[in-house]
C-alpha cells in the first residue's frame, strides 16, 4: 500500500475514530472484523479497516479525496460475520452519497 492511500486511509478513519456506518444508518448493527468477530473500530485496531470509494467525482489533493470515501468495518463493507456476505455498503449507497456530501460542505467553508 503506498504512503498516500496509507495516509488517506488514516484521515478517513480520524474523521470519526468509528464505523461510519453506524452514523450514517443507526440501524446497521455491530461491526465485524475480517475474521467474523465482533469488533469496535477504534483507534488501537483502525488498520484492519477499510475504505470504501463513494464516486463523488471530486478530484485533487487528499483534502478532496477525503470527501469520496468512508471508513468501514469489514462487516458493513464486505459481510463478514453472521451477515454471512449481506454488504451494507452496496446497499446504502444512495445514504453515504447524502453524508458525505453534507461533509463536504463543512469541509470547505
Ligand atoms: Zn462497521
Amino acid at each position: 500500500m503506498s504512503k498516500e492511500i496509507e495516509a488517506l486511509r488514516w484521515d478517513v478513519f480520524a474523521r470519526n475514530r468509528r464505523c461510519e456506518a453506524e452514523i450514517i444508518d443507526p440501524t446497521a448493527g455491530p461491526c465485524y472484523d475480517n475474521w467474523g468477530d465482533q469488533v469496535v473500530p477504534s483507534k488501537a485496531n483502525w488498520k484492519n479497516g477499510e475504505m470504501d470509494y463513494v464516486r463523488l467525482e471530486h478530484h485533487g489533493d487528499r483534502h478532496e479525496l477525503l470527501n469520496d470515501h468512508i471508513w468501514l468495518c469489514p462487516g458493513h463493507h464486505r459481510g463478514t460475520g453472521p451477515s454471512a456476505g449481506y454488504q451494507w455498503a452496496t446497499s446504502h449507497r444512495r445514504e453515504q452519497r447524502e453524508w458525505l456530501e453534507t461533509l463536504y460542505v463543512d469541509l470547505t467553508r
